[in-house]
C-alpha cells in the first residue's frame, strides 16, 4: 500500500525521510549494534542525540540563551496543569484568553490551584474568531497571561504575538510551533505537545524564560518541578528516548528543508489553496472562521448538506486522502496541514473536493 496523504490533527503525518531514517536505524543505530531506544539515556550515545536535538530546535526557532528548553514525557495537557504549579502562587490570579476548545482545557487544568480570570473570550461567536488583544482585560496581580496560539479544533489562529504590556505571556503552540518565524523573546513560556509539528506523541517541548524558574510556585513533588527538570537536563527520570530521538530527526529535516522561513512560505501557499477551494465552491463547502483568524494549520469545513458527509469521507479515503473527519465538537470535516503535509497533498485534496462537488452538486 503506498503512503496516503494523511490530514490527521494529531498524532499527525510525519516527514517520510524521517520515518525512513528511523526505520533504517531501528535495529542498529550508528554502528552500535543496538537500537537508540535500547540503551541508557545517560550513556554518551543518547546524550549526544538529546543534545543535538536541543541545539537543532534552538537553531530552528531561534531560542535565545536566556530560555531553558525541556523535553518531557506527557502531553500538553500535563504542561497546562504544571504551569500553574510552577509559575503562580497558591490561589494567585492568572489570566486566560479563551479562543476555543484547547484554551478552555488549559483553564480547566489550573482551577484547583489558582484563581483563573477570563481576560477575553470569543465563545459568544462559537469560537469563529479570536478575541483581539486590544480587548483583553488583564489583571494587574496576575502571575501570567495564557493563550492558545492556534486552536486545533476550531481552526482559529492568532497571527501575531499579543502585546501584554510586560506580563509573562504563556503560549500553547501545540499545533503551530515551528510553522513560521516567531519572536520567542516575547514569551515567558512556550509549550507544545510534539504530535503535530514536531514528532510523535509522548514528548512535550517547553521553552521557559529562565527568570520565571525563580518563582516559588506551589508545593509540589520534584518530578512536577520545572526547575528540577532544568537542573536535571530533562533526565530527572527516564525520558521518552524514542520520541526525543524522532523529534530530533524532524528538527534536522526542517533545518535541511530551509527552516521555518521556508515552512512559513509553504504553509501560506497550502492554506491559501485550500481556503480558495472552499470559498470558491459556490457554497458547496464553507469555512465559518473570521477571515483574519483562519488557521494555517487546521482547516475545518462543512459540506452544504450533512447527508453528503459519509460519501465525502469514504470517497476521499478511497482517493488516498486520510483522516478528514472533523472533530466531534464541531462535526463536518477538518484538514490538518502541518509542516510535514506536502503541497502535493493539499493539491490532491483540492482536486478531490472539486471533483466531488461536480459529481454531487
Ligand atoms: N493544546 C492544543 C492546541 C492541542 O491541539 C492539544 C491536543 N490536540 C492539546 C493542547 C492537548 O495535548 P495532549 O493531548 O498532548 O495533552
Amino acid at each position: 500500500m503506498p503512503r496516503v496523504f494523511n490530514f490527521s490533527a494529531g498524532p499527525a503525518t510525519l516527514p517520510e525521510p524521517v520515518l525512513q531514517q528511523a526505520r533504517d536505524e531501528l535495529l542498529d543505530w550508528n554502528g552500535m549494534g543496538a537500537s537508540i531506544i535500547e540503551i541508557s539515556h545517560r550513556g554518551p550515545e543518547f546524550m549526544r542525540v538529546a543534545a543535538q536535538a536541543e541545539a537543532d530546535l534552538r537553531e530552528l526557532i531561534s531560542i535565545p540563551d536566556d530560555y531553558a528548553v525541556l523535553f518531557l514525557a506527557g502531553g500538553a495537557t500535563t504542561a497546562q496543569a504544571l504551569i500553574a504549579l510552577n509559575f503562580a502562587d497558591p490561589g494567585q490570579a492568572v489570566d486566560y484568553v479563551l479562543s476555543g476548545h484547547w484554551s478552555k482545557t488549559a483553564l480547566k487544568q489550573v482551577r484547583p490551584y489558582v484563581d483563573p480570570r477570563i481576560a477575553a473570550t470569543s465563545e459568544e461567536s462559537g469560537f469563529r474568531d479570536v478575541p483581539p488583544p486590544s480587548s483583553w482585560t488583564l489583571s494587574p496581580d496576575a502571575a501570567y497571561v495564557h493563550y492558545t496560539a492556534n486552536e486545533t479544533i476550531h481552526g482559529v489562529e492568532f497571527h501575531d504575538v499579543p502585546d501584554v504590556d510586560g506580563a509573562a505571556l504563556i503560549g500553547d503552540f501545540s499545533s503551530s510551533i515551528a510553522s513560521a518565524p516567531l519572536d520567542v523573546s516575547r514569551f515567558g513560556v512556550l509549550y507544545a505537545g510534539a504530535q503535530k509539528n514536531l514528532g510523535p506523541v509522548g514528548v512535550s517541548v517547553l521553552i521557559i524564560r529562565r527568570d520565571l524558574l525563580e518563582r516559588s510556585g506551589q508545593p509540589r513533588a520534584e518530578i512536577l518541578d520545572y526547575r528540577a527538570h532544568v537542573r536535571g537536563e530533562s533526565m530527572l527520570n527516564t525520558p521518552p528516548t524514542w520520541n526525543w530521538y524522532l523529534a530530533g530527526l524532524v528538527f534536522r529535516w526542517m533545518l535541511d528543508e530551509g527552516g521555518v522561513e521556508e515552512f512559513a512560505r509553504r504553509n501560506a501557499r497550502k492554506a491559501a489553496l485550500l481556503y480558495q477551494a472552499i470559498d470558491g465552491s459556490g457554497g458547496f463547502y464553507r469555512n465559518e472562521v473570521a477571515f483574519g483568524a483562519r488557521s494555517r494549520m487546521n482547516v475545518p469545513f462543512f459540506l452544504h448538506d450533512d447527508v453528503l458527509n459519509a460519501a465525502f469521507l469514504s470517497e476521499s479515503k478511497a482517493a488516498g486522502l486520510l483522516a478528514l473527519k472533523g472533530h466531534r465538537v464541531l462535526g463536518g470535516m477538518r484538514a490538518s496541514i502541518y509542516n510535514a503535509m506536502p503541497e502535493a497533498g493539499v493539491q490532491a485534496l483540492v482536486d478531490f473536493m472539486g471533483d466531488f462537488a461536480r459529481r454531487h452538486g
